[in-house]
This record gives structure tokens, C-alpha cells and sequence, in this order.
């Protein structure tokens, strides 16, 4: 039997991004140095990838993987662990879908998903989403997001992970707090069973 799929974006949605980037530098800072420093001089996108290899070069691998990788768990959002467990044992697939390389899939370890799906931009995001037919695609960009509904796919931008620049650009009917997606999981579930009766 078909059951619902939902897909999650990575960063900024299930992984909150922006304090784990400050939990870096602040840990860098105690070694007198700065993410900042790393980055001097390079706008490409600050992914695990590249974090992993500038800072190898300087403080060791060792140390490295110590400093980026120890603590990724504590960043993980456990409300949407528990929604992501619940959309599971209901019957229910859910996917990843996130722009980045195959460091990603550390940063969410032990989070319950059936696939993830990493990709080299929006664009490619926005392919799978709406290939795969999701029910539900949670984004916390609202281009994606909107490019995502003219697909008729419903998607709902998220802001618990944002920051307050962006949270005030948010789109009128973003999600707030995990728990507001608990309803809409729970409505889709119930559709689908009355759609096989
Ligand atoms: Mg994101």
C-alpha cells in the first residue's frame, strides 16, 4: 500500500545551522583563530566539506573531525525527530532532500529517515521534490517553497532555525514551531486512509 511521503530540508530545517556555525567559531576562537579567518577571501558556501579541509590543513585532521563532528547531535531539532519517528511508524515515508556533499548526512545522525537525497542546488532540490510527489516538503527558503506550489506540491516554509532578519521576510503562513506540523502530518495520514476505503 502507498503511504504519504514527506521531504525535509537539511539546513535550517532539521539542523540548526546558524548556532552550530557560532559553536564553531566560538571553539575556534579558543584556539585564536576564527571562522572568519578560514574564510577570508573565499564566499563559496560554508558546507562540512570545506570546513573539513581548510581546517585540516591548519589544526590537524584529527583535531578537525574532533571539532566539526562531536557535537553535531546537539543541533539536530528533537521535535522534528519525533515527528519524523511518527510520520515512520504510521506507515510513512521520509526524505531528505539538501544541497551540499556526503558530509551532510553526519550532521543528522540517528534522525529517522528513509532516504536522503543531496543535491548541487535549489533547482535539483525543487526536481525531486516534485518528482517524488511528495505530500509534503518543509523548506525554510520561500523560493523553494513557492516554486514548489505553481508544481502543486504542498510546501510549507519553516522559520524555528532562522534568523531574526530572515524570520521577518518570512512568508504570511510560515510554520513557527515544529509542532505545527503535527496536524498537517496528521490530516494527510487520515486522508490517505480514507482514500483506500
Ligand atoms: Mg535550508
Amino acid at each position: 500500500m502507498e503511504s504519504i511521503k514527506i521531504g525535509f530540508d537539511l539546513d535550517r530545517v532539521i539542523f540548526d545551522t546558524n548556532a552550530y556555525m557560532k559553536h564553531i567559531d566560538e571553539k575556534l576562537k579558543e584556539k585564536n583563530t576564527s571562522l572568519n579567518e578560514f574564510f577570508s577571501g573565499n564566499y563559496g558556501r560554508k558546507d562540512l566539506g570545506t570546513l573539513t579541509k581548510e581546517l585540516s590543513k591548519k589544526i590537524g585532521e584529527d583535531e578537525t573531525k574532533h571539532l566539526l563532528f562531536d557535537d553535531l547531535g546537539e543541533f539536530v531539532s528533537k521535535k522534528l525527530k519525533g515527528l519524523a519517528e511518527f510520520v515512520r511508524a504510521a506507515g510513512g515515508k521520509v526524505f531528505v532532500i539538501t544541497v551540499g556533499d556526503k558530509y551532510q548526512k553526519e550532521k543528522i545522525k540517528g534522525f529517522p529517515y528513509d532516504k536522503i537525497i543531496t543535491v548541487d542546488g535549489d533547482f535539483s532540490k525543487i526536481e525531486n521534490a516534485a518528482s517524488l510527489k511528495l505530500n509534503l516538503f518543509i523548506d525554510d527558503k520561500a523560493q523553494v517553497v513557492k516554486e514548489l506550489r505553481t508544481r502543486k506540491i504542498n510546501a510549507h516554509q519553516v522559520t524555528w532555525f532562522l534568523d531574526t532578519e530572515h524570520k521577518t521576510g518570512a512568508m504570511k503562513d510560515a510554520l513557527s514551531d515544529p509542532d505545527q506540523l503535527g496536524p498537517l502530518v496528521v490530516n494527510l495520514l487520515n486522508d490517505e486512509q480514507n482514500s483506500h476505503k
